[in-house]
């Protein structure tokens, strides 16, 4: 067994958000040690990441690797689906109306933890140990983990990335809300007829929304686009039953043949729909980002940017710390994160819910709302802005 000597901070965790916090303490100057796997295979999943999360990118000098694998986001439209009578007609939110040129890029997983994962091999300050954590211990001065081959790491300030599941979370006593959808997302990526013209499209259906984002051309077909789609679990079920030309074919229906026939590119994957949001995002040496902090379902594009905000924020709150996990410090993080997350945490379940009520009041609250929203600007600017970047101060490393 080695006893590595104590770090100022481990980082546990080599998704999205583990790997770009590294990159964005080490590049303010913390040297740490970075535990995980970082998952590579090609899955069904994209990510649009907005405004905030792409300067974040840029000023950790990320944001060219990554643009090869980027599709502009420069409308996004609702349709309501629901059959409701209250239904509006479609709403198209632009990113010119809040003066951006475009709301943010979509890019598959793989490609985004590809990329982090070459500029993390790349900084000098990350020493990056591809092992899992089994057990964490804490005391009043350090952190404490053990990984599955018996070497042991401790830290002044341990840093939670390892998702929903998190294990330092659970170690550290720290408690959860957590509730469950009757909703599964399928994902896919798609091959189609015509251009999605940089139109990302969510169809609000009773069963919650089928949203296609706009994905670069590739070998594979020129127009493509990332789908997400919740339904009901008996629907899922028999969905998955599907060979891939039949779900296709439903695949095409549901999008009333907007962007012509789809195609699935590749295998699909499923997601039962839950939420969860930690009471505290750090206490004594331990601090949550990303989903080992907060989750919710796929409404907005929401999760990971979020998780970007986190990121953005510990690094603003450790700055000049002489010690990261001193009590002030953990303070003032947690207070930092508390109304960026709960907002967005309540908002996305509102929605759903409201798709999900299927009664004639919240239908017509849903239809008042988005048809204010379609013809009021300064409320709708106030939304669009509210969406990509929450009011309140800016983290440094998310300013131009
Ligand atoms: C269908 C779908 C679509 C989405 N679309 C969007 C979108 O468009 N925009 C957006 O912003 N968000 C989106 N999200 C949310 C986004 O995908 C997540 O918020 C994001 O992936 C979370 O990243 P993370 O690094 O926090 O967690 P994860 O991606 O879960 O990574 C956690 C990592 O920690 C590792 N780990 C776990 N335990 C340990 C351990 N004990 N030791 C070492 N390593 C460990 C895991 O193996 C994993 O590599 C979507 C989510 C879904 C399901």
């Amino acid at each position: 067994m080695n006893t590595n000597p104590p770090n100022d901070l481990i980082i546990v965790g080599a998704g999205a958000a583990g790997l770009t916090a590294a990159l964005g303490l080490a590049q303010s100057g913390w040297s740490l040690t970075l535990i995980g796997r970082a998952d590579l295979k090609a899955t069904a999943r994209t990510v649009a990441l907005f405004d905030g999360s792409l300067k974040l990118l840029q000023n950790l000098h990320v944001l060219e690797r990554l643009r090869p694998d980027f599709a502009a986001l420069e409308t996004m439209r609702i349709v309501d689906d629901t059959g409701s009578l209250f239904r509006t007609p479609p709403v198209d939110f632009r990113a010119s109306e809040i003066g951006l040129d475009v709301f943010g890029e979509n890019i598959e997983n793989r490609h985004l933890v590809a990329h982090l994962s070459d500029a993390v091999r790349a900084e000098k300050r990350i020493t990056w140990i591809e092992s899992q954590v089994v057990s964490a211990a804490y005391d009043e001065h350090a952190a404490h983990v053990t990984l599955e081959d018996g070497t042991q790491c401790s830290a002044k300030l341990v840093i939670s990335a390892e998702g929903r599941k998190s294990l330092l979370r659970k170690a550290a006593g720290i408690e959860t809300r957590h509730w469950s959808y009757p909703q599964v997302a399928m994902t896919a990526l798609l091959l189609h007829d015509r251009p999605h013209r940089e139109i990302s499209t969510e169809f609000h259906t009773r069963q919650g929304p089928f949203t296609l984002v706009p994905l670069p051309s590739s070998d594979k077909g020129p127009n493509r686009s990332s789908l997400v789609w919740m339904m009901d679990p008996i629907e899922a079920r028999r969905r998955e039953r599907l060979d891939d030309e039949k779900l296709a074919v439903e695949m095409t229906r549901q999008s009333h043949h907007m962007l012509g026939k789809l195609r699935l590119e590749g295998p699909r994957s499923a997601f039962e729909m839950s939420g969860l949001v930690a009471q505290k995002f750090a206490q004594n040496r331990i601090a949550l980002i990303g989903d080992a902090a907060h989750g919710f379902p796929p409404i907005g594009a929401q999760g990971l940017n979020l998780g970007m905000r986190d990121i953005a924020h510990l690094v603003d709150s450790l700055n000049g710390a002489q010690d990261p996990g001193a009590a002030d410090v953990l303070a003032r993080y947690d207070t930092a994160r508390r109304t960026d997350v709960r907002s967005r945490v309540a908002g996305v379940d509102l929605l759903n819910r409201s798709l999900l009520a299927g009664a004639l009041p919240v239908d017509f609250l849903r239809g008042a709302g988005l048809l204010a929203l379609a013809n009021i600007r300064p409320l709708k600017r106030m939304v669009m802005r509210e969406g990509v970047m929450p009011r309140g101060p800016v983290p440094r490393l998310m300013q131009a």
